[in-house]
């Protein structure tokens, strides 16, 4: 079993995650059997309870851990199945400590942070080793800068465990900034030296350093470091700024071979070349499209980045099968409500309404489902989208003028959206949400059915509260509505699409999680497929000048 460790130094947001993802797809494409896993030194449990705008997207796995988007990179980069292993926080080390203490585990010692918290955070690499035994290489990104208070017993954790396993087995690698002073036009080595020097000091000598800059990294900065960070010079990789997508970096990091690198380090000197034909012809599918298209994601965090993470990805995943560049415009649902819809989405191809929670913008997002499903446009909707759909639907074509859901509107008198009787009651945040992988029934002639392959079964991620009242869907069925899939256990409304209609699909669970580089999710490809449709048949309607 051999280990890599992925540090980072001077600032945050280096793309940490995004190194660490890319340097397994290297070495997947070497045949290696690659896990990933994140060390988060913050104090909360997960980030479930975090508000996106301290931490972007909530990233759901398999069996319903509520994580950190880097695990989002790293099923992307790397075909590695993730679980609640995967992902540790100080908090959850703390809890466990002194759980552990209070059932008199520690047999009456003084219970210190060294080694009990250090050992149980060492028990999660066994641990995932352990669970996952056809792996052969573990890496283990640490969040945070290295400095941070709050990491350094992640750190001396790690620095006991390279002891434990034998140096031999271990790479540290160490992500830094090499920041350009403009006015003085030089690339300063002088932050990454100093965070070095702090690794060091905790008793760590990296074996890598990659260097985040935006220009080409010269012999002699790269001699700089080397000698002042006590690492040999073929070992400091530059990592440039990526011209057109994320989904270069494995290929930008290969230019200063990193994987080779890892592997000598690690006494893997056998470990063949990578064959990286697909994942070079997925990057030319995005750098070289033939076709683009609009598609408006109605939200509330739209400004943020990082809030919808995975399905902007999802949308390059499916706009590469088809050749077509997806340019995202960020609407922001309350100036749906100010403005109406013909100002603010008029011109776009198709219309996706991402997942959230809370009330603000509801009706922005309600109007933009209505101009789709009344002008034709492609609607996808994605959780909350699919309750809203549900409800506009409700309101606009049933005749239910007071539809909404109980999450917004406690004692609404026409919940089509609603609670489930079990869930009443139930006061821990995580504990009402259904979360996780779970198995649906797909209705065979349906839309849905055909966009999946018309296979019977479909397994998706969910992490929702509010479902589809069953109360409701023999009427809705009546005005039209077509309910494609429901749950296999309680026989809750999965997915809904509409009839006649180039694309009118909105799903409860979430696809977004799913989605593949060289894999598109079905509802994706059929979305960006039908918006491509919209957008040729828009441009043939449109009038011919004399
Ligand atoms: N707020 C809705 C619910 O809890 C939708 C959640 C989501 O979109 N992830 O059911």
């Amino acid at each position: 079993m051999k280990y890599i460790f992925v540090t980072g130094g001077v600032v945050s947001s280096l793309g940490k995650g995004l190194a660490a993802a890319s340097i397994g797809t290297l070495l997947e494409h070497r045949g290696h059997k690659v896990m990933i896993q994140k060390f988060d030194p913050y104090l909360n449990v997960d980030p479930g309870t975090m508000s996106p705008y301290q931490h972007g997207e909530v990233y759901v796995l398999d069996d319903g851990a509520e994580t950190d988007l880097d695990l989002g990179h790293y099923e992307r980069f790397t075909s590695s199945k993730l679980s609640r292993l995967n992902s540790l926080s100080s908090g959850q080390v703390f809890e466990t400590v002194i759980r552990n203490e209070r059932e008199g585990k520690y047999l009456g010692k003084t219970v210190q942070y060294i080694p009990h918290v250090t050992d149980e955070i060492q028990k999660r690499l066994f641990d995932v080793t352990e669970a996952n035994p056809e792996v052969d290489i573990l890496m283990t990104e640490i969040g945070g800068t290295v400095g941070d208070i709050e990491g350094t017993l992640f750190l001396e954790a790690l620095r006991q465990f390279a002891l434990e396993v034998g140096r031999e087995n271990v790479c540290f690698i160490h992500v830094t900034l090499l920041p350009l002073v403009r006015a003085a036009g030089e690339i300063k080595t002088k932050p990454t030296q100093q965070s070095v020097a702090k690794l060091r000091e905790i008793g760590i000598q990296p074996d890598i350093i990659i260097c985040r800059t935006e220009h080409d990294l010269d012999e002699d900065n790269r001699r700089k470091i080397a000698m002042f960070c006590n690492v040999e010079k073929k070992n400091v990789v530059a990592f440039r700024d990526v011209e057109h997508t994320i989904y270069q970096c494995p290929l930008d990091l290969r230019r200063d071979k990193i994987d080779r690198l890892v592997v000598d380090r690690l006494g893997m000197s056998d470990s063949p070349t990578p064959v990286l034909d697909d994942w070079e012809d997925f990057v030319d599918r995005i750098v070289h499209p033939k076709e683009s298209i609009d598609i408006a994601v109605v939200g509330k965090y739209i400004e943020l980045q990082d809030a919808y993470k995975s399905i902007y990805e999802s949308l390059t995943h499916a706009g590469a099968h088809h050749r077509t560049r997806v340019n995202i415009i960020r609407v922001d649902a309350e100036a749906l409500e100010s403005h109406g819809p013909q100002k603010v989405i008029g011109q776009v191809d198709g219309i996706l309404i991402p997942g959230g929670f809370g009330d603000r913008g509801i009706e922005g997002k309600i109007i933009a489902a209505k101009h789709a499903r009344e002008n034709g446009i492609p609607y996808f909707g994605i959780c909350l989208g699919m309750q809203i759909a549900t409800i506009e639907f409700a309101r606009n074509v049933c005749g239910i003028e007071a539809a909404t859901s109980t999450e917004f509107e406690k004692n609404a008198s026409e919940p089509v959206i609603c609670l489930q009787e079990e869930q009443k009651g139930i006061r821990d945040m995580g504990g009402s949400m259904r979360l996780g992988l779970q198995k649906s029934i797909l209705f065979a002639g349906t839309k849905s059915a055909t966009l999946y392959g018309d296979v019977n079964e479909i397994f998706e991620r969910h992490r929702h509260r509010y479902e589809f009242n069953s109360d409701y869907q023999d009427k809705l069925q009546d005005c039209g509505l077509i309910i494609s899939s429901v749950s296999a256990n309680e026989g809750l409304v999965e997915i809904i699409e509409l009839p006649d209609h180039p694309y009118f699909v909105a799903a409860q669970f979430h696809p977004e999680f799913l989605s593949k580089p060289n894999y598109p999710h079905p509802l994706f490809a059929g979305f960006v497929e039908a918006a491509l449709g919209n957008k040729k048949r828009a441009e043939l309607e449109e009038p011919v000048a004399e």
